[in-house]
């Protein structure tokens, strides 16, 4: 309570009044003008009274309700909390030496047993410093402990609470909380915008974290985009779980940063300690996995970290280690799905990566790609595909196209022109055969790089189509500003094309906007004749999907090609009759 308040229940009745000079107005009085560094603390470890001094000398870390130790951290150190406790616990008033860093002045604490809890008076070695001194001594402290860019705590002083979190457990509430947080997207941002807008989105990350904050929860910023929250003296799991939702919903309204709003999701990774970590790098290490599980979960979410995690994580180690030698042994190959021109022709295909693990089974390109980019093998698979995509296309009649998917580690590669060139000769097929179907994440960096890396592959004669529109940032500038031949509309705007009416504005739009500018459109997972006939009729140029044909095997594929020629065979019929 702050001193001014404690006194006020008696206003009018000052300290002239004898009579009516409360307990109450004294101690207000008192903790108002004492020179003497006074705290009272309830049963909880929480700050109920406190000298206005106090204040002055901690700042924002003295406020009613603040735990013992983000005052007095010593408290949490073995060689001050059994001396603490035993005075809490009853015992007879002690002085306690605190521990200190040789940049500071000697501290000491004094220390009774109250009817509530304990109070404190704190007294220092002043060394000859002055109050000026002593405040710019704070001052260094503050610098020394915090984040320049957020205001919040950093790194050192995180790993400092940490471990002393872990070293009172076992006290009263005897579980710590971590909470690691991670920005989505956070590089792109920084990447598309420049820093100063990512530093701006920084800091107005912290604001937030800092604003879903209550008693006995505290942020740091520990590295670039990684934030945590350390949590003490609450009912677990619930109240981390609690926080880690209000944190993700902080994430989910705009942030606004030159007056362009940005959606920055959260995801969060919780571990408690001791159960999943008795030192400060195991349970720093449970909460990492746990936001691993969180971004792989889709992002946006928070996870709490359990064991079979582990497993996930050991699995993963598998696949990581048998990926470096699938190309070698054969294990990778490619399916294509055809690429319809409606109502029946096949224009050409999409080549789609596969692995057959030994062990595992077949595993999808949305599982292993993300780890061969991670361990940098994404460049020699990419190349691979290209080359036998290119050879596998020479069998099928010249008119036919194939389209190639390229990682953005590929793109980022800065030789991808020079690889292109290179496979488009050796093979022998003719450049405007191909064509390279690219992501807007891979725009998102190195932007003047990529504009040349594209015209380059323009002048060559290579198509290039942007994949999945509508799942990213989906700026027009890029439509503006990069030569694409074709433009694909993400399957997630059609699944529901006969039912919703915004998806059906929003591909309506796409397309009249890509014919605008000289862009052709396909529509990706085409999976009924409804949704066919709908972008049929509004002139959608080319579908793909299970509807139309499914991904087959470089064999059933030549199989498909002699049976459905160019102008369509018995399969498009089918599909045809159903339209
Ligand atoms: P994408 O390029 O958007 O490929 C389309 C994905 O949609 C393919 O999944 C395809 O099998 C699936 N699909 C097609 N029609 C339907 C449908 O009617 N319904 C449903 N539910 N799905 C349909 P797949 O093969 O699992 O590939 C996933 C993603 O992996 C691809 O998305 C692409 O981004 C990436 N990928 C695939 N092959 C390669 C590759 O060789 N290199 C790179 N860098 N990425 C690849
Ligand atoms: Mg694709
Ligand atoms: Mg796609």
């Amino acid at each position: 309570m702050h001193p001014k308040a404690s006194g006020a229940g008696k206003e009018n009745e000052g300290p002239s009044s004898n009579a009516a000079y409360t307990a109450e107005a004294l101690l207000a009085d008192l903790l108002a003008n004492t020179t003497e560094l006074l705290s009272f603390y309830n049963r909880d470890f929480r700050l109920t009274h406190y000298a206005a001094r106090l204040k002055g000398m901690y700042g924002g870390l003295v406020a009613q309700g603040a735990a013992i130790w983000d005052i007095y951290p010593s408290f949490l150190d073995s060689r001050c909390r059994d001396e603490f406790l035993r005075v809490f616990q009853g015992g007879s008033p002690a002085s306690i030496n605190l521990p200190r860093s040789p940049a500071e002045s000697p501290r000491s604490v004094f220390v009774f047993g109250t009817a509530n809890g304990v109070g404190i008076i704190e007294s220092r070695a002043h060394g000859g410093r002055s109050a000026a001194e002593e405040r710019e001594h704070v001052v260094l402290l503050h610098q020394a402990t915090h984040d320049v860019l957020t205001g919040l705590q950093n790194r050192r002083r995180f790993g400092e609470r940490l471990q002393q979190a872990l070293a009172v457990i076992g006290g009263p509430k005897p579980k710590a909380a971590l909470l690691q947080i991670d920005l989505d997207d956070f590089k792109a941002v920084n990447d598309t915008l420049g820093h100063g807008a990512g530093d701006t989105l920084l800091q107005l990350a912290a604001g937030r974290i800092r604003d879903a904050l209550q008693d006995g929860e505290s942020a740091y910023r520990y590295a670039g985009d990684e934030f945590a929250v350390i949590q003490l003296g609450k009912e677990q799991p619930a109240e981390a779980e609690r926080l880690a939702g209000s944190l993700v919903d902080a994430f989910k309204e705009p942030f606004v940063i030159n007056g362009i709003s940005l959606f920055v999701g959260s995801s969060i990774g919780i571990a408690f300690g001791p159960e999943h970590g008795t030192d400060g790098e195991q349970l720093m290490k449970a909460a990492d996995i746990a936001l691993y599980a969180a971004k792989t979960d889709g992002r946006g979410c928070a996870r709490t970290f359990n064991r079979s995690m582990l497993l996930l994580l050991e699995q993963r180690e598998n696949l990581r280690r048998s990926l470096r030698t699938a190309l070698e042994r054969g294990e990778l190959y490619l399916e294509y799905q055809p690429l319809i021109r409606p109502p029946s022709s096949v224009i050409g295909f999409e080549a789609l990566l596969r692995w057959r693990h030994p062990e595992v089974g077949i595993i999808p390109p949305s599982v292993f790609i993300p780890i061969a980019e991670a361990d940098g093998l994404m460049d020699e698979i990419g190349r691979w595909v290209l080359e036998q995509a290119c050879r596998q296309a020479l069998t099928w009649p010249s008119s036919l196209t194939v389209a190639v998917n390229l990682s953005p580690a590929q793109f980022l590669s800065g030789s991808l022109t020079d690889t292109v060139a290179q496979i488009v000769d050796a093979v022998g097929i003719r450049a405007d055969r191909l064509e390279l179907e690219i992501t807007e994440t891979v725009l998102l960096e190195k932007t003047i790089d990529n504009i040349d890396t594209l015209n380059t592959l323009n002048v060559l004669g290579i198509r290039i189509s942007l994949d999945d529109f509508g799942t990213y940032y989906s700026s027009l500038s890029y439509l503006k500003n990069f030569p694409f031949d074709t433009l694909k509309i993400d399957q997630y705007f059609i699944t529901d094309l006969e039912t919703d009416l915004k998806s059906q504005t929003i591909v309506r739009s796409i397309i009249n906007l890509a014919h605008g500018l000289g862009i052709s459109v396909t529509a990706e997972g085409v999976e009924t004749s409804a949704q066919a006939r709908w972008l049929i009729k509004e002139n959608c140029d080319c579908l793909q999907g299970n509807f139309l044909g499914r991904p087959l095997g470089a064999e059933a594929t030549s199989d498909f090609v002699r049976r459905s020629p160019p102008k369509g065979g018995r399969a498009m019929e089918e599909s045809n009759r159903a339209l």
